[in-house]
């Protein structure tokens, strides 16, 4: 077995990057730390992500590689990061117009 094989073989492997959804949305925190985020751009990340065409890609490649950070498949890997389809606990940052209350999913 040659090196060349497995350089192109790894390189394959990671094409499905090519078509991600979040390359179209440079202006977005993918790589930023949790707290540096809004909840709004949480939840628009979450939404590319549920749309994505290699989501399944994604969130493989994320779990066989251990990824301890960065959002990636619709959530931040950060374990201590909730997972914004798991429960209201995304939504809990003051809305503007909303006199202080949490967004979508958040207390009335
Ligand atoms: S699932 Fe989300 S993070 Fe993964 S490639 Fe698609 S848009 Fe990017």
């Amino acid at each position: 077995m040659t090196t060349t094989t497995a350089r192109r073989s790894r390189a394959g492997s990671l094409a499905w990057m090519s078509r991600g959804v979040c390359l179209d949305r440079g202006d977005l925190p993918w790589i930023a730390e949790p707290e540096q985020t809004t909840a709004w751009e949480r939840l628009t990340m979450g939404a590319l992500c549920q749309n994505c065409p290699v989501r399944t890609d994604c969130a493989g490649c994320a779990s066989r590689e251990k990824v301890t950070a960065g959002f990636w498949a619709g959530r931040h890997r950060d374990a201590e990061v909730p997972n914004l389809f798991a429960g209201p606990g995304w939504a809990v940052d003051p809305q503007p117009g909303l006199g202080g209350l949490g967004g979508l999913g958040g207390a009335a």
